[in-house]
């Protein structure tokens, strides 16, 4: 399969090419058509770093969200460090929303903070379990419009304290019906049950 027969949008698609991307990763190739599907699909996704999954759940964070002003956040990415969250937003998200003027992205990890009395101002937040519980919290998020959800790296957030409970309080401040994405390099019992509790009726690849 190409790009072109994966009916992405054309801004996404000229980002891609931007990127440098010829051809869809065996993980994009089954994830995307799950990702994109109307009505939206939960996705439970084993898969490497080095697969492409970044770029997957990125497409799937930029298709949903629409560039409104004042800014609704539409998107949530939550991944276990600091690092990984940078990384997403460096090297996936930023450049990939290229075509999108206007979109605002943030950044939810330590050294990040919001001032007192302020909301979020975003339309895509990016960041670790700890810091987005403090701002669902504290309401500088506003959930209820978040349309997508994805859960990187979830063997991690199993494996690194604190990360489960926080996820699970993350998850249920999700709406009911945004599309969840979960993303494991591995698959151990424990986070299959955590996976099961993160998501309702997901469509589960392998690669
Ligand atoms: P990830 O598995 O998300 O950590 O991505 C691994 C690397 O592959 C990153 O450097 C991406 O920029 C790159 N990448 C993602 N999708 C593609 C693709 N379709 N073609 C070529 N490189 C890609």
């Amino acid at each position: 399969k190409t790009f072109q027969e994966l009916n992405l949008p054309k801004h996404l698609l000229d980002a891609i090419f931007a990127m440098g991307f010829d051809r869809p990763s065996a993980i994009q190739e089954e994830a995307l058509p799950r990702i994109l599907a109307d009505p939206p699909r939960n996705l439970i996704g084993q898969a490497q770093s080095g697969s492409g999954k970044t770029a997957a759940f990125t497409v799937g964070m930029l298709y949903r969200t629409v560039v409104d002003e004042p800014p609704t956040t539409q998107a949530l990415c939550v991944t276990p460090s600091r690092e990984l969250a940078i990384q997403i937003f460096e090297k996936a998200v930023r450049p990939m929303a290229a075509n999108m003027v206007g979109l605002k992205i943030q950044l939810a990890i330590k050294g990040t903070d919001i001032e007192k009395g302020q909301k979020l101002v975003a339309h895509i937040v990016i960041g670790t379990p700890g810091k987005i519980v403090a701002w669902l919290k504290n309401k500088k998020i506003n959930a209820k419009t978040i349309k997508v959800f994805v859960l990187d790296e979830a063997d991690n957030m199993v494996a690194e304290g604190g990360h489960r409970a926080n996820s699970l309080l993350i998850k249920k401040h999700m709406p009911k019906y945004c599309q969840s994405l979960l993303f494991s390099a591995t698959f151990p019992k424990d986070v299959v049950q955590f996976a099961d509790k993160m998501i309702y009726k997901a469509d589960k690849i392998l690669i």
